[in-house]
Parts: structure tokens; C-alpha cells; sequence
């Protein structure tokens, strides 16, 4: 942890506020009042947002002031003194303070911890908020005048001066020195000699000169222009937007001509997209257009690199920042949009701790700082198609690719008595075969990675379990494993029965990896490259396998619901959906919405250049009026006959929806405290709400914690929340209880 600030001021500051009401970063709800030394306020001015550190219990932490008061409701002689100040200038501005304290109550989540998740990790911890040192390398007159030749047998130091004489002008930076991979002891080594200098600068991107290609941007279609000229004109107000426009349409040059416009006027601009994987992708695209400095957000950085952007960012030196769902805490200095592409991934919402969606706090900030918001996606979430069909939202179409590219034709293939290959109907194989013999590639999607979902024993029917939840082991067969999906334990692959010995084990069900190995069978003259969570775990492994994809004609594509995500895959134009049953029995009432999303974004792949693309679905039910209505007539009807279901059934987002959820070792517990609550809950509120259950999660088991549920629901959400004031209450109360763990999972997307 970092001394305090130790600059005073020369006038003495002393206000009448006395006491500091800090948050901390514990799961209690409340703020935390502190007397204000004398010492301090005499030469500091303190604010809102400035850390300061202060005891507790027997520790020391660092809190965040929220509101300086000039009385406290506590005894003032039980109140602890702040000990010190971390900084002159608050790192959370009001707004953002204002966004804390609302999400908190909202999402009736302790405020600390709200205000901690808004600050990067290293200022969590005490850091300061200052940029980094780095080191910059300069060549002397003496270095410019010496005799290369003299270092031919000191390799690094030859390369070393060599690179400093050509970047004579700017110098090396760190960066520059990693790409051109010299050697820092190469440049000490020349320093001493007097031929280099070294200088210490503040760490800033901008002063790396991005030297791009810029493109050219094609000219818009008439859909896209509309939309950009709508967006444009909503610009400078606060307003929501929904891009609703098929894959491939364009909707990422529409942001383009958007950022184009801010960027002119020197605004900052927050990109939201649901995945780390999907953000070099979208940078290399933005930097290929916009003349501009860029920063990522996301959690795959280091605590420095994260800091470095937040303070970028903070500075206002980054114009354009892409994040994915925290990035919505991110501070800004004048903030023009936020964009949040896929607007439908479950992503957005965070499914543990302080569980917000990004999304909507995202739009809630845009209504803070009066700016507009812009959801784009091709398969909208019911939620945000609900506002745009009752006008709360514009509600803005692409309905035709952009450039010479169609969508693809969906066909359902019926696999009722087929005699089947691992999965694969006959017709389905055909159709493979004549698009890799045209030198085009398939795509295969199975949202299931390993070789078999299970292993079974011949003679007793046995089948592997987890041992702490209630799920079947997948088997992965090159790793010589068991693996449960859920909890993420693993075992030695089995051989033998451990019921009745037999050594007849047998799997049932495909996974990725199975398909894999038969497509290699089958067709043994083509490349087949798997992508799900396995194959990738190597930083690079992604990188590398759709490098592959674009060096070969033929090839096919063995998939989850990674390849769902945005990618750009010019020569396929089969796309083969394995199973697209899946959803449609499922107890969870967004199966449906969540299943739909999935086989259009993955169907979207197919057909995005030149030539036309075509999509098999396989399928029990060809005659379920969902799939008949997805194929037929696409997303939208689709999408307004389920609304159309939801609200029938008084479901989200017709109805207002908050869950707890309680998990506990013991196999009744969670249960029973549910129980209790519900019965304190029909006794202390009167708001007209409805309360579901409790009942047992659809996995009851998982990682050894049996989890139960408690839904309630209202028409308004004021009565919702009245109740869920009452239920934090209660849940405070139990807080020494630790055998059970609570959480209230405000809008849950999981059931
Ligand atoms: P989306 O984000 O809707 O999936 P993209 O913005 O990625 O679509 O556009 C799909 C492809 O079409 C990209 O290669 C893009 O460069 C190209 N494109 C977009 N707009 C146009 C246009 N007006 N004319 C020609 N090509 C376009
Ligand atoms: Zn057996
Ligand atoms: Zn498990």
C-alpha cells in the first residue's frame, strides 16, 4: 500500500463537514462513518471518490469516500479516525459514485463491494492512479557518429544502436524495443559507453504512432444510411437505440460512420462486446479505420495494463475504448456513446457476486451523462425487442446484407428414421460433400465439447457420475479423462465397472471431439479443425486454427458456441446445426429465446462473402411450429410470437423477476431457509407480488452445494423491490449463519 499524499496546501481548508461516510469493500450493506482528523482537514481538501485508509476491527483498508457529512447518527466518540489520505484528486467522479449507490440498491447489493467493482484492482489495493514509468531509449552525437562495424561481435548492442540511429527522431520506446525484440542490457551496455541515453517518461499510448493503412469505407446502403442518419441525429441527448440487423449486414459500418462523427467533435466513445476473444478482432477493424487511440478493457490484461487503459481513458487520451461488461465502470472525460454489440449475449450479466447486467447499466449511465446508447445485435434479446416494440426504444432494421453478400437458406433435416453416423444424416453428409468438392467449407456446430457426454457400463447399466454434483461425467478421450462440466473436477479415465467389474464400458452421445475423429474418417483428403474451449485453452491456439481456415479452400469446422461469436469465415457456405432440439424442452422458459439466438448466429456464418450459403438443421421435430417459424420466417416472428407467449404466462419482461438463491453441504438446508424466508416475507410486506417455490434448482447438486430458489415477481417493479428490501433485511440477519450462502439475482437470466 502506498504512503499517503503528503502535498499540503498553503490555505487551511477547514470546513464544517466532520465526519467521512466511507464504503469498503466488505458485504455489508452499509456505508461507514469516520471522524475527519483536524491534521487532515487542514491541509487537504476531501471530496467524494478520493480513497482514504481507515481502521477496521483489527485491519487496515482502503475505502472510498461517498459523502462527507457534518453529523453522523453514531456516537461521535465511537467513531475511528481516517488515518490517511491516497489522493488529490477523487478516482470516481460523482456520476459514477451516483451509478454505484443506484446499481447498489437495484441490484440490492452490498455498496462497497458496487464501488470496488468500479475501480481497477490496483486501486482497490492502495495503488496510486498514476501512470507507469517506462524507459526510452535515444541515440547520442556520439552514437550517431561511431563506427558501426566496431560492434559486429556484440550482436544486441549492434542491433541495439542500429535501431536507435534509424528511430533517431522519436526513440525507442519499450514497445518499440519488444517488437523489434532488443535487448535492455544491450542499451545499458551502450549507455555506459555513452552512445545511448536512457529517459524515463509517464507511460501514455498516444505517444506511440500508430502508422496504419487506413481503408477506405465503403459507400452505406440505403438501410444503413438511414440508420446513421437517425443515430446522428440522436446524438447529444440522452436516447436508446436498437440496431436490429441481420448478420452480415453492416451494423459494425454503422458504428463506424457514428465514431467517425464523435471523434470529429472530441468525444470519447465506450464499445461494449460480450467476449475477451472478440475484442482484438473489433480493435484490428477500428484501428483500420479511425484515426484515433484505442484502448482495451477487459480481464485477461495485467492489474498494470488495466490500470494504464482506465487512466488513459480517465484522461480523456483514449478517444475510443472496447471493453466487455465491467468496461461500463470505466472512467471517462467526455463521453459521446456507448455502443454494446451483441446486446443479447448472456455475457453482459454477471452470474456471481455482484450480479449487474452491463447492458442495463450501461443505459443507465447514458442517461446519467445525457448521451445516447446504442444496443445492436442480429438476434435482439426479448427484453430489448419489448422496448423497441413499444417505442421506448428507435427501433432500427438492416434487413439486407451489406455488399454482394445473401443470407443463407435454412432447410430442416429430418433425421426420423434415418440410420445415422454419429449424428450425421445421410442427406447431411451429401451436402457436405458436394460443398467441399466445390472447394467452399462446412461449418459444424455441437454445443457439446468433449468425446461423449457419457460413459456406461454394458452389463449393469452403471453410468460415471460426479461425485459432487448431479451431472454424468463427459469423457475425453485424448486427454484419457472424466471430466464434469459443471464443477470442473476430473478423473482418470475408467476401464473397468466399479459396480459389477465388467470391462464392457461404452459411451453414448457426441461430442466435438468425437466428430472431430469421424470427420477425419470420412473424409480423410480434408482438414478438420475443432474450436471449442479444449482445443483453445493456448493463448494463441485461436489465432492459429483460423489462421489455418483462411490458408485452405476445403476445410471443415467442428464447433461450440465459440464459433457463434462474431467470426468471419469468407468460404463457408455449409453451415450443419447437429441438434436443434435442444431447447425446445426445456423447464427454463428462455430456453427457446436462448436456442433461437444460438442456430441463427451460428447460421450467420454461412454465405457472408460472395457466395450464397445454406444451412441444414437437423432436427426430430421439422414439424415444431418454433422450428417451422425460425426457418420459415426468420428471427423477428419468431421472436414476437414468443413475447407474445411470455406475456400470456406473466413472464419477464412483462412481469418483473428477482430470484434468491441459497446454497448449502447439507441437503435440506438451503431449502428450509427459504422456507423461513418466505413465510417473513408474506408477513412483512404487502406489495402485490407473486412468490414461486422454494424450490430445487434444475441441477440440484452442484459442486457439493444443494441449491434452492426462491422467485418472486411483480407487475410493478417499486413492489419488487419492497419486497427484496425486506428479503436483504433478513438475509443480513443470517449473515452469521455461514453454513448457507444467499445471493438475490435481480432480472436473473439462469433459473
Ligand atoms: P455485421 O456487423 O452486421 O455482422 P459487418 O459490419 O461486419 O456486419 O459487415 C459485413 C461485411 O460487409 C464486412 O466485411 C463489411 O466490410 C462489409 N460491408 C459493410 N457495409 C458495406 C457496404 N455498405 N458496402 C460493401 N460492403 C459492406
Ligand atoms: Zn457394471
Ligand atoms: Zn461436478
Amino acid at each position: 500500500m502506498n504512503q499517503e499524499v503528503a502535498q499540503a496546501h498553503s490555505e487551511p481548508l477547514l470546513t464544517s463537514e466532520r465526519y467521512a461516510r466511507v464504503a469498503l469493500n466488505v458485504p455489508l450493506a452499509s456505508l461507514f462513518d469516520y471522524q475527519i482528523p483536524k491534521a487532515l482537514a487542514y491541509r487537504h481538501r476531501l471530496e467524494p471518490g478520493m480513497r482514504v485508509k481507515v481502521p477496521f476491527g483489527p485491519r487496515h483498508m482502503v475505502g472510498v469516500i461517498v459523502e462527507l457529512s457534518e453529523t453522523t447518527e453514531l456516537a461521535p466518540e465511537q467513531l475511528k479516525a481516517l488515518q490517511g489520505l491516497l489522493d488529490h484528486t477523487p478516482v470516481i467522479e460523482k456520476k459514477m459514485l451516483d451509478l454505484c449507490s443506484w446499481a447498489a440498491r437495484y441490484y440490492h447489493h452490498p455498496i462497497g463491494e458496487v464501488v470496488f467493482h468500479a475501480l481497477p484492482t490496483l486501486l482497490r489495493k492502495g495503488d496510486h492512479a498514476e501512470f507507469r514509468q517506462e524507459t526510452w531509449w535515444f541515440v547520442t552525437e556520439a552514437g550517431k557518429q561511431f563506427d558501426l562495424q566496431k560492434l559486429k561481435n556484440a550482436k544486441r548492442q549492434f542491433a541495439f544502436l542500429d535501431a536507435a540511429r534509424q528511430h533517431e527522431s522519436h526513440g525507442l520506446s519499450p514497445h518499440l524495443c519488444s517488437l523489434l525484440d532488443l535487448q535492455t542490457n544491450a542499451g545499458k551496455a551502450l549507455a555506459e559507453k555513452g552512445l545511448v541515453r536512457f529517459e524515463e517518461r509517464e507511460f501514455r499510448r498516444a505517444q506511440e504512432t500508430h502508422a496504419h493503412q487506413k481503408q477506405v469505407p465503403p459507400t452505406l446502403n440505403p438501410e444503413q444510411e438511414q440508420a446513421t442518419q437517425r443515430l446522428l441525429k440522436m446524438c447529444g441527448q440522452f436516447g436508446c437505440a436498437l440496431l436490429d440487423g441481420i448478420t452480415g449486414s453492416g451494423k459494425t459500418e454503422v458504428f463506424l460512420r457514428l465514431m467517425d462523427q464523435l471523434l470529429r467533435d472530441d468525444k470519447q466513445i465506450l464499445v461494449m462486446v460480450p467476449e475477451i476473444g472478440l475484442t482484438p478482432q473489433t480493435l484490428r477493424r477500428f484501428e483500420s479505420r479511425l484515426e484515433t487511440d484505442i484502448v482495451l478493457m477487459h480481464s485477461n490484461m495485467s492489474d498494470r495494463e488495466r490500470l494504464d487503459a482506465w487512466l488513459l481513458a480517465e484522461r480523456g487520451d483514449a478517444k475510443v475504448i472496447i471493453g466487455t461488461r465491467s468496461a461500463v465502470f470505466v472512467p471517462t472525460q467526455k463521453l459521446g456513446l456507448i455502443i454494446i454489440d451483441e446486446e443479447h449475449d448472456a455475457s453482459y450479466k454477471q452470474q456471481d457476486g455482484f450480479r449487474y447486467h452491463g447492458r442495463d447499466l450501461a443505459i443507465k449511465r447514458a442517461q446519467a451523462e445525457n448521451i445516447p446508447v446504442l444496443l445492436a445485435s442480429a438476434t435482439p434479446s426479448y427484453e430489448s425487442l419489448h422496448n423497441a416494440a413499444s417505442k421506448k426504444f428507435a427501433w432500427l432494421k438492416l434487413r439486407q446484407r451489406a455488399g454482394q453478400a445473401i443470407l443463407p437458406t435454412m432447410e430442416r433435416v429430418d433425421l426420423r428414421g434415418q440410420s445415422l453416423l454419429k449424428g450425421f444424416s445421410p442427406q447431411t453428409l451429401e451436402a457436405m460433400r458436394q460443398c467441399l468438392q466445390r472447394k467452399e467449407q462446412v461449418l459444424v456446430f455441437l454445443n457439446r465439447r468433449g468425446y461423449a457426454p457419457t460413459l456406461m457400463c454394458h452389463q449393469c447399466g452403471w453410468i460415471a457420475s460426479c461425485d459432487h454434483c448431479d451431472a454424468n461425467l463427459t469423457v475425453h478421450k485424448k486427454a484419457n479423462k472424466l471430466h464434469c462440466h459443471h464443477c470442473d473436477s476430473h478423473q482418470a479415465m475408467l476401464h473397468q465397472c466399479p459396480e459389477c467389474h465388467s470391462h464392457e464400458l461404452f459411451t453414448v452421445g457426441e461430442g466435438t471431439e468425437q466428430i472431430e475423429g469421424i470427420l477425419n474418417e470420412v473424409f480423410k483428403e480434408t482438414p478438420v479443425l475443432r474450436i471449442d474451449r479444449d482445443s483453445t485453452q493456448r493463448k494463441s491456439a485461436l489465432t492459429q486454427i483460423t489462421q489455418k481456415i483462411h490458408e485452405h479452400d476445403q476445410a471443415i469446422l467442428v464447433g461450440t458456441q465459440m464459433l457463434a461469436k462474431g467470426h468471419h469465415f469468407p468460404n463457408v457456405t455449409l453451415v450443419v446445426i447437429m441438434d436443434a432440439d435442444g431447447g425446445l424442452f426445456s423447464a427454463d422458459f428462455r430456453a427457446m429465446e436462448r436456442t433461437a439466438q444460438l442456430i441463427i448466429q451460428v447460421a450467420g456464418r454461412a454465405g457472408r462473402a460472395s457466395k450464397p450459403g445454406r444451412v441444414l438443421l437437423q432436427t426430430y421435430h421439422p414439424e415444431h411450429a418454433a422450428i417451422q417459424c425460425l426457418c420459415e420466417q426468420g428471427y423477428e416472428p419468431f421472436a414476437l410470437g414468443g413475447l407474445k407467449e411470455r406475456q400470456q404466462l406473466m413472464l419477464p419482461p412483462f412481469f418483473h423477476q428477482a430470484i434468491i438463491r441459497a446454497e448449502a453441504k447439507d441437503e435440506y438446508a438451503a431449502m428450509q431457509a427459504l422456507n423461513e424466508l418466505r413465510d417473513w416475507l408474506s408477513l412483512s410486506t404487502t406489495a402485490p407480488i407473486a412468490m414461486l417455490g422454494p424450490y430445487a434448482a434444475i441441477m440440484v447438486r452442484k459442486a457439493g452445494q444443494h441449491r434452492a430458489l426462491l422467485s418472486l415477481k411483480a407487475a410493478q417493479r417499486a413492489n419488487l423491490h419492497e419486497a427484496l428490501a425486506f428479503a436483504s433485511q433478513w438475509l443480513e440477519l443470517q449473515a452469521k449463519n455461514h453454513k448457507i450462502r444467499f445471493a438475490i439475482d435481480v432480472d436473473p437470466l439462469e433459473t
